[in-house]
């Protein structure tokens, strides 16, 4: 297996070779896959790969390549070119499994249990990449290569992709115009960043040339024939400044492989379009690439050029100190040749020369020992990647944040999701549902219900994950519910729940304010609606407050008695007012769900259909119990006036809570026998307790969320007809 040692091809002469292999020659076979397998893998690996080829070949049996091609050349071309990487075994088998699941139906489970959880886990990630990159093509480039290192939590999976994606760019020319020029731009969008995040600069600038290609034809031939003609006037200098720079080092005994450099054509269109210059000040640069032993070699060789050609000032780069994100090193350097001739030379050892082709794919190439964690693998992978990349540079001032960059741009911290609409919302890691819909826009946080994540029904709390479409539903008069805070990461979920719950709090405890005070004033034949409120200004700052909606609040939750606000009230607008005799008025209204200003007493768990009272409790709102409850009775003994008569509207909201106390005779399974009654019967459990009574007889104590009384009812009816139940009685303390 030959690198790219040529004096004109640089970077990527072995996949230019590889590429015209497959348009001109026969395309990979499995007896020219097993020839690479074996110069880098053992017999029993091998094995493995070929058993995958096999797998994959009658799997895919009858289907056929656009290019004619029987399909399994295409999965086989695949790995062929991880090979070429020196790939692991279960990347190679992958690839040659990548499009079983999705184009022949095989099932996911089966390639599990057949060549093993790494396999499945890099073929499912390859698939579901595809489904997204195929149905989001025109979404935000920048955020979509994110989404990409984001839903691969094995790296292997991206670089499989991007093989895959290779394969398909070199048998671009078979499909239709159309196609041609969308897979070509999605090429250069997505593709060729993301290889270059990876530091696959071979696969980078050969993704470019062929999309270049295919979406500029006439452009991209122009420059090719004005590129070999230059090469031509160009070579004899070409070759004599080769010549200077091998002396100059050997005569220092350097022993180097000075290479000549040619840009490629996409680099070339951009500097002309990018940077206005002409192809003849692009092509008047003489590049060289020169490869040494070791790393403090390449600071001496630095010196031995800088002494033949005097360098350009400002233009000496150390990227061995401080590598490219991507884990790209090398010295950079430019000078000015003889009779002026400018001249660019990049300096590194063969290490870094592995990593500046193959980058994160060079890490595979020297280290093959086994891991048998799966799941830590593909991290561990990328740490000792960053490592060996850091080792190389221990001389120089190690700077953390050059590992950090490395690490978030491999393993993001964020997830990203897709609205509806296709664009890409990009969230903390633990984002679940409600931090999306309050991301979209807080009116739809406060009012969220309910998510769809891929078209399937979900709680609110549901973490989500890069890669999921999120559709949020709404309901006008849904409010934020307190809940929510024990699951959200983002601040501004959290700023928005807690504001809805104020506002909401606040309009709750108006209304029951207002309730509380028209009843409390009906007792004089009279209503809000007919005092003027304007001119009672001065019984609001007897309490403290300004206006009229302060006082229900504070009515509403409990600080003020109704009673006492009405009176000061009718006092104030009629002098001839005496104090009126409490509580004959009718009972306030309960319908349920007003949870924010509206209690339920736990002694006694009133539930709709039990004939209930209320009392105001201090910065709680109006506590309701049952009317025999012993609490409240307490409560009617202290005071009289602090009971308020109530009832239960017609219809109600929500679930209650209330108290079950259950003699059982022990034996196994008893209390799951319970606890599945009442789950049948669509009641809640909130809690249960178990007490000895005796060796025989045991006391449950179940708290229950039922609809009402009659729910109630059947419930206990239900549990009374369990064998080991002995008795059952609802709890009012
Ligand atoms: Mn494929």
């Amino acid at each position: 297996m030959s690198r790219a040692t040529s004096s004109d091809g640089y970077f990527s002469t072995r996949l230019r070779e590889a590429a015209a292999n497959d348009e001109v020659a026969a395309p990979a076979t499995i007896d020219s896959l097993t020839d690479q397998l074996r110069s880098y893998l053992d017999e029993a690996d091998t094995a493995r790969v070929r058993a995958a080829h096999a797998f994959a070949e009658s799997a895919h049996e009858g289907q056929f390549r656009r290019t004619g091609h029987r399909y399994i050349t295409h999965p086989l071309a695949v790995a062929s070119t991880l090979a070429e990487m020196r790939m692991d075994p279960e990347a190679l088998m992958s690839a040659l499994l990548h499009d079983v699941v999705e184009d022949t139906g095989t099932e996911l489970q089966l390639i599990r249990e057949r060549f093993g959880d790494d396999v499945a886990t890099i073929v499912d990630g390859v698939s579901k990449l595809s489904t997204i990159f195929r149905s989001k093509a025109e979404a935000q480039a920048e955020n979509f290569q994110k989404m990409a290192m984001a839903m691969a939590n094995d790296i292997r999976v991206i670089v499989v992709k991007i093989a895959d994606r290779m394969h398909n760019m070199r048998t671009i020319g078979v499909m239709s115009q159309a196609q041609r020029k969308r897979i070509a731009r999605e090429t250069l969008d997505l593709y060729a960043p993301i290889a270059g995040r990876l530091g696959m600069h071979a696969f980078k600038i050969e993704f470019e040339d062929l999309a270049f290609e295919a979406l500029y034809p006439l452009r991209a031939d122009r420059i090719r024939r004005a590129v070999r003609a230059a090469r031509g006037n160009r070579k004899a200098v070409m070759r004599e400044i080769k010549l200077a720079l091998k002396n100059a080092l050997a005569a220092e005994g350097i022993d180097a492989r000075v290479l000549g450099r040619q840009k490629h054509l996409y680099s070339i269109y951009e500097k002309m379009k990018r940077q206005h210059k002409s192809f003849g000040q692009i092509m008047d640069v003489y590049g060289y690439r020169i490869v040494v032993d070791r790393l403090d070699t390449c600071y001496r060789t630095l010196g031995v050029i800088h002494n033949l050609y005097k360098p350009v000032s400002g233009r000496f780069k150390d990227y061995i100190a401080i590598p490219k994100a991507n884990g790209y090193q090398s010295l950079h350097s430019s000078l000015v040749g003889m009779h002026g001739v400018p001249i660019e030379v990049q300096i590194r050892t063969e290490a870094m020369d592995t990593i500046a082709t193959d980058g994160i794919a060079s890490h595979w190439k020297y280290k093959s020992q086994r891991d048998t964690d799966a799941v830590m693998r593909s991290q561990r992978k990328a740490r000792e990647w960053v490592e060996q990349v850091v080792d190389l540079k221990l001389q120089a001032d190690s700077s953390s944040e050059f590992v950090e960059s490395v690490k978030t741009d491999l393993f993001p911290d964020e997830v990203y999701v897709f609205t509806p609409d296709g664009d890409i919302l990009e969230l903390p890691r633990g984002a679940c549902v409600v931090d999306f819909a309050y991301a979209v826009h807080t009116g739809v946080g406060n009012t969220c219900v309910a998510g769809h994540v891929d078209r399937q029904l979900v709680p609110l709390s549901q973490r989500l994950e890069s890669g999921q479409t999120v559709n949020i539903i709404t309901a006008p008069d849904a409010r934020p519910n307190p809940d929510w805070l024990s699951f959200v990461v983002t601040g501004k979920a959290r700023t928005g729940i807690r504001a809805g719950l104020k506002t909401n709090q606040r309009s709750a405890s108006i209304a029951l304010g207002r309730r509380l005070l028209n009843r409390a004033l009906a007792e004089a034949d009279t209503s809000m609606a007919d005092l003027d409120f304007r001119r009672l200004r001065k019984v609001f700052r007897e309490f403290g407050v300004r206006k009229r909606d302060d006082v229900l609040d504070l009515i509403g939750t409990g600080e003020l008695m109704a009673y006492v606000v009405a009176q000061r009230l009718l006092a104030a607008s009629n002098p001839d007012f005496e104090a009126m005799e409490l509580n004959q008025a009718g009972p306030v209204a309960i319908r349920g769900g007003e949870g924010l200003v509206i209690k339920y007493a736990r002694c006694c768990g009133p539930v709709p259909g039990d004939p209930i009272v209320g009392h105001m409790s201090k910065g709680k709102g109006l506590v309701v119990h049952v009317e025999t409850c012993a609490n409240i009775a307490e409560v009617r003994r202290r005071s009289r006036t602090e009971i308020i008569p109530t009832r239960w509207t017609p219809e109600q909201e929500g679930e209650f809570t209330t108290h079950l106390s259950i003699e059982v005779r022990q034996q196994k399974g008893v209390i799951a026998e319970l606890a599945s009654t009442i789950t049948e019967l669509d009641a809640g459990i909130e809690d249960i307790h178990i007490e000895e009574r005796n060796a025989v007889i045991s006391l449950v104590r179940v708290e229950v969320s039922v609809r009402d009384r009659t729910h109630l009812a059947r419930l206990m009816r239900r549990l009374r007809v369990i064998p080991s139940v002995q008795s059952i009685r609802r709890v009012i303390a």
